[in-house]
């Protein structure tokens, strides 16, 4: 539960206005019946399609449930096919049904939805209003966008990160006191920060530096999965938010990251390191007490060569990080 409610907090933060919107087209097309039981209603959902390679779908209603659904083999193919060719389709189901099906873009950008509206007749005229609405909505979640994002590289803002940790953090916070959280998930912090960045500024020039950022935030996008929520916090720092199963898995990941970036040659530029630094997140932090503690496994692997990745926890357990409580203070070694 905990798992789902995070992923669908830090992926999706466009939720509310997707609900008003199935709420919305609910209504519109369906002006006759105020009744929410009756057997002919027109059906609105948007169906997410999780992964492209496993094809999973959750689906969304004006309810605001989501959940992975065993969807008619038809209907899932054609959801795949409208977000492939970015087109609308119509499918025909064996109990008469018709669903029409409208592919969505997400708040950032990305062609992973659809909206389905099953009904069993047709109105041309009905299609054209609700193909306007849809424009409409589009066109509000492309402006929302753009309040969101960091311009250079297209990776989520910092003045989005607070908003967003500060709601995963509410909404964990409220799992664990209703004891929901069977998971095993683990949830992380990252900061990394590319090595001698104002060297690469100092001998390439600025717009060379941009291209390497741009470049470095392409790198992260590979290296990371989708439901990672990445962000530029400033200049050449960028952080993230992970969910795993364990320490060392994460560490591992991010590893491969750290040497995936000392192996890139940028143009021009050549050679570029990453220092990190992680710490777990626990649901009673504050999101400043996270990015200290990872900034603090950050500026320890600026200290000892650079290049390299360090995890809070296993440095204050392995000694080489003390946290002093009475001040709160941390000492390197
Ligand atoms: P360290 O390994 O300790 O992180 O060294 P550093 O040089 O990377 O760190 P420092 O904080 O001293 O310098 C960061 C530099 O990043 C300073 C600034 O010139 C550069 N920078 C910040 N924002 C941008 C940007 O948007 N574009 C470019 N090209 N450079 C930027
Ligand atoms: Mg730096
Ligand atoms: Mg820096």
């Amino acid at each position: 539960m905990l798992s789902k409610l995070v992923t669908l907090t830090k992926e999706r933060d466009d939720l509310p206005l997707q609900v008003a919107l199935i709420k919305a087209l609910t209504e519109f097309i369906n002006p006759e019946s105020n009744d929410p039981q009756k057997d002919n209603k027109k059906s609105v959902v948007i169906y997410h399609l999780k992964d492209t390679k496993k094809q999973t779908v959750t689906a969304l209603t004006g309810e605001n449930q989501t959940k992975a659904l065993e969807l008619h083999v038809e209907l899932k193919r054609a959801i795949v096919r409208a977000i492939q060719t970015d087109s609308k389709l119509v499918c025909k189901l064996p109990n008469q049904h018709q669903v029409k099906i409208h592919p969505l873009r997400s708040a950032l950008g990305q062609l992973d939805s659809v909206i389905a509206i099953d009904s069993d007749d047709t109105d041309e005229h009905l299609d054209v209003s609700i193909s306007m609405i849809l424009q409409i909505y589009q066109n509000f979640v492309l402006l929302n966008n753009e309040n969101e994002c960091d311009t250079l590289t297209g990776l989520l803002n910092r003045k989005t990160f607070d908003n967003r940790i500060n709601k995963i953090l509410a909404q964990m916070h409220s799992n664990t006191n209703r004891k929901e959280d069977k998971t095993n998930q683990i949830y992380f912090l990252a900061i990394f920060d590319i090595d001698h960045f104002k060297r690469v500024n100092d001998q390439f020039g600025h717009l060379i530096g941009d291209e390497v950022l741009l470049m470095f935030s392409q790198l992260m996008r590979q290296s990371f999965r989708e439901e990672d929520t990445l962000f530029r916090f400033g200049g050449e720092e960028f952080v993230g938010f992970f969910e795993c199963s364990s320490t060392e898995d994460i560490q591992n990941i991010f590893e491969r990251f750290r040497q995936k970036v000392a192996n890139f040659e940028f143009p021009q530029v050549g050679k570029v390191t990453v220092s990190a630094g992680f710490t777990e997140i626990s649901p009673f932090d504050t999101s400043s007490q996270i990015i200290d503690r990872a900034d603090t496994a950050l500026y320890y692997a600026k200290n000892h060569g650079r290049n390299r990745v360090e995890s809070y926890e296993l440095l204050i357990a392995n000694g080489s990080l003390k946290e002093n409580k009475k001040e709160g203070d941390i000492e390197l070694f």
